[in-house]
């Protein structure tokens, strides 16, 4: 059995880890963004820990990645009509389970604790673990002020250029035990292909992860988000320019500098092997776009093989 640790963000997180979850001899902890949290209609929602828990759960929603399938918005559409803001798509399973979790803050469970439940009665067989029990927020500057995150990503359709990223409470927030042991127990450390400056930053900084990386005996290697300069889905490309960094494989492996050991790429940025191993950092190409859950566990797979 290998121990696996993965840094996940939402959809493209979830991704990898599905795939890492399909293999039979892998142990496998997710650590999850919780930057993307806030409350909505007086419920806690937990974006990124929820697709990861619907994602291993069989529950997630196919087609769009995120959100529970066969799902129907009556509550929202209540709500509506009673004068609330409705971007925010919930779906009426999905408000069961915001019901649920502020129901259970409110009853003095720490939020990994109530991560941790909810995994386990929904059938998910690996451990998903939360960086913090305290409140971290992303916030996104943009020419007309602080945002949100999820005003930015989803009312605002990330359409706003973005002049510089916030994480609120990060500076105080503690790392949880079960984040540090997972990280320093580790036979293997993967950063999944997700957004490296609201899903994974976010977690780095965390005071005490970014160290107990670092510390670590485990090999550690990153999967681009980015192909061929492009994202697969969201912002990052644009955000990554906007903060002046390269929006490619490189400057994905720029930005994780000394915390990786090994950047896998796609074989469509071949070219980047050269750049990248000058950085003290070693490329390696595979298939990294996942489209079924062949993609994924063949991903995990070439992922394994290559620390072997
Ligand atoms: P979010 O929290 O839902 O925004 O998701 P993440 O931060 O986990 O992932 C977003 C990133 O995943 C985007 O930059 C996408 O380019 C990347 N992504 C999504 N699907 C894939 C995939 O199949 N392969 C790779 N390499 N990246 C992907
Ligand atoms: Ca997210």
């Amino acid at each position: 059995m290998q121990r696996v640790t993965l840094l996940a963000g939402g959809v493209g997180g979830a991704k990898m880890a599905e795939g890492f979850d399909a293999l039979g001899d892998v142990d496998l902890s997710v650590i999850g963004n919780i930057a993307d949290d806030a409350a909505f209609h007086g419920l806690w929602v937990s974006p990124d820990i929820d697709t990861l828990t619907y994602s291993l759960a069989g529950r997630i929603d196919r087609a769009q990645g995120w959100g529970v399938a066969d799902e129907a918005l009556r509550a929202l559409g209540v709500l509506g009509e009673l004068g609330n803001d409705t971007w925010m798509t919930l779906g009426d399973r999905d408000f069961g389970l915001h019901i649920y979790r502020t129901h259970a803050l409110q009853q003095g469970q720490s939020r990994s604790e109530i991560a941790a439940h909810v995994a386990q009665v929904f059938g998910v067989k690996s451990q998903i673990i939360l960086p913090t029990d305290d409140v971290v927020q992303t916030r996104v500057r943009t020419a007309d002020g602080w945002l949100s995150f999820q005003e930015y990503f989803v009312r605002e359709q990330c359409q706003p250029d973005v002049l510089e990223l916030g994480f609120d409470g990060i500076k105080a927030a503690r790392p949880t035990a079960a984040a540090l042991n997972a990280i320093s127990t580790a036979d293997l450390i993967v950063i999944a292909p997700s957004n490296p400056l609201v899903s994974i930053d976010p977690i780095l900084n965390v005071p005490g992860i970014r160290a107990a990386m670092a510390a670590a005996s485990a090999p550690k290697i990153a999967v681009s988000p980015l192909i061929d300069g492009k994202v697969v889905k969201g912002p990052a490309d644009r955000m990554m320019t906007a903060l002046g960094l390269r929006a490619d494989a490189l400057g994905v492996a720029q930005h994780y500098g000394d915390l990786i050991d090994t950047m896998v790429i796609d074989h469509a940025d071949a070219a980047l092997v050269g750049p990248i191993n000058a950085l003290g950092i070693s490329a390696k190409c595979a298939q990294t776009l996942m489209k079924d859950l062949g993609d994924k566990s063949a991903l995990a797979s070439a992922i394994l093989a290559g620390v072997r």
